[in-house]
C-alpha cells in the first residue's frame, strides 16, 4: 500500500475477522497434533480478583475453545506471597501436559511483573514477556514474541502494508507493547521512531509516519491533523471513557478520512492479541514434540 496520495476514507482493518482466520488455521494444526495424541494446553494464572482481568481471561478461554486448545485458570488469592506464585509457576513449568503459561497482569501489590518475567519457563512463555524471550527478540532470534505487537504485525501484513524501508512511528515505550513493537518493525526493515510521554512536539513525529502504531493509553491522543495522508494507523489503546464506552488512543472520526487504513477500537488489535496467545500455545505444543529444537 502506498503511504501517500490517499483518496477517500481509510480502509478499516477488521481484527475480529483476522482473528477468526487465525483460529481456522490453528484448528488444522491442533487436529494434526491430535493425531500424535497431543492436545495443546494453556494454563492461565490469576492472582486476586481484578474484574477486568477476569474479562480478559474469559475471552482467552473462549478463544482457546475456538481453536481446540485446552485451557484452565488457576486462581491464587490477592495476598499470596511471591513464593507461592513462584512455586505454582515452577510446577507448571515442570508439567509436560501444560504447553503454555500466562500470568494475567497486572498483579496485585506488592507482587510485580518482573517475578513472572523470571519464573515462567521460556519454552512455555506464550505471552513472550520473560526476560529470556525479550532478550531473544532483541538479538533477532525470537522464540515467542509478545502477543500485542505480534498481532499488530499480523494485521499490517493482512492489510498489505509495506514495511521495508518505510518510516514507522511507535507512540509508547512499554515493555509489553512499545519497545517490542519497535524492534519487530525494525527487524522488518522499517526506520523506527519511538515517541513517549517526554517527547516534544509529538505531531511533528507522527506526521512523518507511513506506519503509525499508538500505544499510549490516552483516549483520542492522535487526531487527523497528526497523520500523514495514506498512512497505516494502528490503534493499540484501550481506554474506558467516563460513560463506560471503550475508546482507542486514535480519534477515529478525524483520522479515518486521512489515513490509508486504520484499526478500530474495539475490534482491531484486541482480538488479534488474544489470537496470538493461542497461536503461541499451539506453537509451544508443536515444539514439545522435538525438545531442544526451540
Ligand atoms: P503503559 O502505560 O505501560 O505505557 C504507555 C506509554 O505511552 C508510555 O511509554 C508513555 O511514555 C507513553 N505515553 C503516555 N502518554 C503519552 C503522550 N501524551 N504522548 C506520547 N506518549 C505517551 O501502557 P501499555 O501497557 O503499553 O498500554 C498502552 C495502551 O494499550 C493502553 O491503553 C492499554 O490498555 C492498551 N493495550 C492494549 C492491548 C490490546 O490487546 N489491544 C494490549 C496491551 C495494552
Amino acid at each position: 500500500m502506498a503511504a501517500s496520495g490517499a483518496t477517500g476514507p481509510a480502509r478499516v482493518i477488521d481484527g475480529v475477522a483476522a482473528a477468526r482466520e487465525v483460529y481456522a488455521r490453528l484448528r488444522e494444526r491442533v487436529a494434526a497434533l491430535g493425531r500424535v495424541k497431543i492436545r495443546p494446553a494453556l494454563t492461565a494464572v490469576l492472582v486476586g480478583d481484578n474484574p477486568v482481568s477476569r474479562i480478559y481471561l474469559r475471552n482467552k478461554t473462549r478463544a482457546c475453545a475456538e481453536a481446540g486448545v485446552r485451557s484452565e485458570v488457576l486462581e491464587l488469592p490477592a495476598g499470596c506471597p511471591a513464593q507461592t506464585l513462584r512455586a505454582t509457576l515452577a510446577k507448571l513449568n515442570a508439567d509436560p501436559g501444560v504447553h503454555g503459561i500466562l500470568v494475567q497482569l497486572p498483579l496485585p501489590q506488592p507482587l510485580d511483573a518482573s517475578l513472572v518475567a523470571q519464573s515462567v519457563a521460556p519454552a512455555k512463555d506464550v505471552d513472550g514477556l520473560t526476560w529470556h524471550n525479550l532478550g531473544a527478540l532483541m538479538v533477532g532470534q525470537p522464540l515467542f514474541e509478545p502477543c500485542t505487537p505480534r498481532g499488530v504485525m499480523a494485521l499490517l501484513e493482512r492489510a498489505g502494508v509495506e514495511i521495508d524501508a518505510r518510516q514507522a512511528v511507535v507512540v509508547g515505550r512499554s515493555v509489553i507493547v512499545g519497545k517490542p513493537m519497535a524492534l519487530m518493525l525494525m527487524a522488518r526493515g522499517a526506520t523506527v521512531t519511538i515517541c513517549h510521554s517526554r517527547t516534544r512536539d509529538l505531531a511533528a513525529h507522527t506526521r512523518r509516519a507511513d506506519i503509525l502504531v499508538v500505544a499510549a493509553g490516552r483516549a483520542g491522543l492522535v487526531t487527523g491533523n497528526m497523520v500523514k495522508p495514506g498512512a497505516a494507523v494502528i490503534d493499540v489503546g484501550i481506554n474506558r471513557l467516563p460513560g463506560g464506552k471503550l475508546a482507542g488512543d486514535v480519534d477515529f472520526a478525524s483520522v479515518r478520512p486521512v489515513a490509508g487504513c486504520i484499526t478500530p477500537v474495539p475490534g482491531g488489535v484486541g482480538p488479534m492479541t488474544i489470537a496470538m496467545v493461542i497461536a503461541n500455545t499451539v506453537l509451544a505444543a508443536e515444539r514439545s514434540l522435538t525438545p531442544g529444537a526451540a
